[in-house]
């Protein structure tokens, strides 16, 4: 993409808006602002994307919400994250579009709906799936999409005439292309697997479906007799009931412990199956006994095993992980009562060891969190590996990126260990599978609904029950908005999209399947680049949970303090690819930060000089002025200006946001503002100039923060210009003739003289009302004509009589009373390599200063001797608690420095 130039258009572009200065209120009221400025941006289509505008292009994705959701913490970010994006390309002068829509969370929103029946007392199946069907669509019209009212709070700046919905008659077309043509290719097949399924939710759930978590297991070791009796081999499990379905034991084939039993029989307890001893090399010598039952209708690696050497599969358990009549006299009892059942009766038979406690990982269903039972099934698989390829090449040709880069590796390491998916769900809401069953078992998968069996004509034809995974809709997302399989103009104009935004959670859930989806379909990629953020964390960096009482709400944020406050803090924390801490107090913090601006515009309107100066719009900075303060201003902002736009583009938000904050706190709210004051307060000419480059500084500063705080600055521009947006640019241009090193330089031996007496006057007391008079001893010819011609600036800035540039006072003697001009004793301070002298003539009593220095000298010298000895005491540094002893040295040290400080300012008064 080539970039735009961004030359500020002529004000008279054909804006309908009411605009130019006018006045503000005394305070910034977020509430009064923020909905009526949204209402403004959608009624004027600043958001919609317009692809003939001859602009170039920059595109993106909203990772689609769920349909149940409401707007948490975690999407504030990743909005405000993609929203500072969409932004900042816009003001850059590109045409965005960011592209808005919903999933339809399949068992997120089927239980939603589910439980709703529960509380009438019927479940779904007493409707009926087209009833049910129905009922959740309609749920969905009139409880569904809370979030996207709620994403207007937060200010996203998408395209809403281009929402879509993956269960839309065109998304669900591109769902079924997808299917039919990698089943096609011999991409996506239908299989007996074992895979995750979850007893309550009646479905099958894919690998990262399942969480796992530590659970307080036991491992128990059992005896199995061998069936001539001459002997028994033990074996250990975590779930004694599977026992159930054994169907042999395996040993290493090298094993020489077991190597006589291999190809005999045992006879397994309980049920009297006889079942083979076979050797397999996948058995950890190491592990237990070194002897394993293989389960293979329950266990992924028993499957493998039993399917190298023919082995049946029984499955014990029914699909609610109920005992089946496999199970003998166990049926009918749940797979925990089975457990405990299954060992009482081996332990009667003498053949139950021991059982010892064995906490371990087991999965669970992320959406109810029940245990998750392995087990064997006929489901649609997506082979993965070619897709997994594809995109792996796609990321390492450059095609498509990740920022922070760092997460490639991630992304590879997930990619190299991928395992076929499996995306059918045993749910109703959802796309259903576009295959269909003839009564002798024949699949025909096709984008129509097909009239025949196409293998032998029949007519009677069964479509498959199940839906698809969620994720199989959400991995085709950035094409299937754009219209894709029809070849849109959308699709034309803005495919592949610029950016795909997200946390780093779901990169391999979402991710990776949109790039294996975007790569195989639509090379050459679905983005360009996947920018990762971290998640929200409260300020000690610990996960919010409702368990921790730690969650903070957004919505009640920007009710308190607005949505830029909480944009900005956000933002502010944002550091690539890291977590986000946040607390209620940042936020207010960057509540007083808007306030902050808000007054520098108030200050900004209330001080313009004159009509003759103001034209539409603001004036240019008028080119001669030479004033310093002007100069460092301009140089400053320059130096802002480009830090930001570089950190912006460097997917670096947090950065950009740290820079603007410190310009516009410190140095263009505190200096440039107090130095413009005597300017203004003159008039003339300079008044002109020194107003004139405040507010361009300030009108650029507000364009720069626009992205991160976008409804404050649009206000505060719209009030200082004629502006009727400042949505849609310019981003302030670069100025490299404004940087100007002299001026720094000049303007922080000013600052630091400036500073010193400022501090001067804090620590020895000086009340407000004295004014001291000052003489400046330079440090070279060029720092006296510096402070010469900002003497009257140092003097306001520092509550001064008077303020002379010139060699020390008469006699050169500190704290006499000599020579002409001297008038007493003297002060003698340091800065930028000057000298400072301030007569201490009625200025503070200098006997009584020296004494009260004095005594806080005692008092330190006190505290030192006390701590000195303390630590001097060997029992104290070895017996106390380390982090006691380290408190007491860094306390001495503070003394020290407190003294030097003192001591110092002893020497100042001579
Ligand atoms: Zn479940
Ligand atoms: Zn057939």
């Amino acid at each position: 993409m080539t970039e735009p130039t961004g030359a500020r258009p002529a004000p008279t572009q054909d804006q309908p808006w009411p605009a130019g200065r006018r006045e503000l209120p005394k305070t910034y009221d977020p509430k009064t602002v923020e909905e009526p400025t949204y209402q403004r941006w959608l009624d004027e289509g600043v958001f919609r994307a317009d692809a003939r505008s001859g602009k170039p292009r920059w595109s993106m994705a909203l990772p689609p919400p769920n349909v149940t959701g409401s707007l948490h913490i975690g999407h504030a970010l990743d909005h405000t994250y993609q929203d500072y994006l969409a932004r900042f390309h816009r003001m850059r002068g590109y045409e965005v579009l960011w592209l808005p829509g919903m999933d339809h969370a399949g068992i997120a929103t089927q239980n939603v709906v589910e439980r709703e029946l529960a509380k009438e007392g019927k479940t779904r199946f007493d409707l009926g799936r087209d009833a049910f069907v129905e009922r959740v669509w309609s749920w969905k019209a009139e409880s569904g999409g809370r979030i996207l009212g709620q994403m207007r709070r937060l200010g996203d700046s998408v395209d809403w005439s281009r929402e879509r919905f993956t269960m839309d008659e065109g998304l669900s077309r591109a769902v079924r292309e997808v299917f039919v043509s990698l089943f096609e290719q011999g991409l996506l097949y239908r299989g007996q697997r074992i895979i995750n399924w979850c007893p309550r939710c009646l479905t099958a759930l894919s690998d990262i479906e399942v969480e796992h978590e530590e659970v307080p297991g036991e491992l128990a070791r059992l005896r199995y007799p061998l069936a001539d009796g001459s002997g028994w081999i033990g074996v250990a499990t975590s779930r004694a009931e599977t026992m159930l379905g054994d169907t042999a034991v395996a040993v290493h084939p090298d094993d020489p412990r077991y190597r006589h039993l291999v190809g005999r029989t045992v006879r397994l307890p309980l049920l009297d199956r006889e079942i083979p001893v076979v050797a397999d090399d996948a058995v950890d010598r190491e592990f237990g006994t070194g002897a394993v039952k293989v389960t293979p209708a329950h266990d992924p690696n028993d499957y493998e095993i039993a399917e190298r050497h023919g082995l049946d599969k029984v499955n014990i358990l029914t699909e609610e992980a109920i005992v089946n009549a496999n199970g003998g006299r166990f049926e009918g009892l749940d797979r925990y009562a089975a457990r405990r059942a299954v060992k009482a009766a081996l332990a009667e038979l003498g053949l139950l060891d021991q059982v010892d406690h064995a906490p371990h990982s087991v999965g669970h269903c992320y959406r109810c969190r029940t245990e998750v039972e392995p087990r064997l099934s006929l489901q649609w698989f997506v082979r993965t590996r070619p897709l997994a390829d594809q995109a792996m090449a796609a990321v390492r040709d450059g095609r498509t990126r990740f920022e922070p880069e760092r997460y490639t590796r991630t992304f590879f390491g997930w990619m190299e260990s991928i395992r076929d998916w499996c995306v059918s769900r045993q749910l109703w809401w959802g796309h259903r599978i576009p295959a269909w069953y003839c009564p002798d078992g024949h699949v025909t998968v096709d984008r129509e609904d097909p009239p025949k069996c196409s293998e032998c004509g029949a007519t009677d034809l069964r479509q498959d029950e199940d839906v698809l995974d969620t994720w199989f809709s959400s991995g085709l997302w950035p094409l299937s908005t754009l219209g894709w399989p029809e070849e849109t103009q959308d699709l034309a104009d803005f495919y592949p999209t610029s950016v795909l935004v997200t946390g780093y959670d779901i990169i391999f859930f979402w991710v990776a399947r949109m790039l294996m989806f975007g790569c195989h379909f639509r090379p050459p990629a679905p983005f360009e680049v996947t920018a990762i953020h971290g998640m929200v964390r409260d300020r000690e960096g610990k996960k919010m949970s409702k368990s921790f009482g730690n969650v903070i709400d957004p919505l009640e944020l920007m009710d308190r303090y607005g949505t830029d406050a909480l944009r900005f803090a956000l933002i502010r924390g944002a550091n690539p690819g890291a977590d986000v801490p946040l607390a209620e107090e940042w936020v207010e913090g960057a509540r007083n930060f808007a306030n902050k601006l808000w007054n520098l515009g108030r200050f900004v309107l209330a001080t313009e000089p004159g009509p003759d100066v103001s034209p539409p719009g603001l004036p240019a900075p008028a080119q001669e002025a030479t004033a310093l303060a002007d100069r460092w201003l301009r140089s400053r902002l320059e130096r802002t200006r480009a830090a930001a736009t570089a950190a912006y583009q460097d997917y670096d938000p947090a950065e950009a946001a740290r820079v603007l904050f410190s310009f516009a706190w410190s140095e263009l709210a505190d200096w440039a503002v107090e130095l413009a004051k005597p300017r203004l307060a003159a008039g003339g000419d300079d008044a002109r100039h020194a107003w004139a480059t405040l507010a361009e500084a300030l009108d650029t500063t507000l364009r720069l923060l626009h992205p991160v705080m976008p409804f404050v600055t649009e206000e505060l521009c719209r009030a200082l210009t004629d502006a009727a947006t400042i949505t849609l640019g310019p981003w302030p241009a670069a100025r490299p003739g404004d940087a100007d090193e002299a001026a720094e330089a000049d303007m922080a031996d000013l600052q630091e003289v400036i500073a010193a007496v400022r501090r001067f006057r804090a620590e020895h007391q000086v009340p407000p009302a004295r004014r001291p008079r000052l003489t400046i001893s330079p440090a070279s010819q060029a720092q006296a004509e510096l402070f010469q011609s900002e003497a009257e600036s140092v003097r306001r800035l520092t509550r001064l009589e008077s303020v002379e540039v010139g060699p020390a006072p008469a006699g050169g003697r500190r704290g006499e009373p000599e020579g002409p001009g001297a008038a007493g004793p003297t002060a003698k301070l340091l800065a930028a390599g000057a000298e400072l002298y301030l007569p201490l003539e009625g200025l503070l009593d200098l006997d009584e200063e020296r004494a009260r220095l004095r005594r806080e000298l005692e008092a330190l010298a006190q505290e030192r001797a006390r701590a000195e000895a303390k630590l001097a005491n060997p029992s104290f540094v070895e017996k106390a608690p380390a982090a006691v002893v380290a408190k007491a040295r860094a306390r001495l040290a503070e003394v020290e420095q407190a003294r030097a400080k003192v001591e110092a300012q002893v020497a100042e008064l001579g």
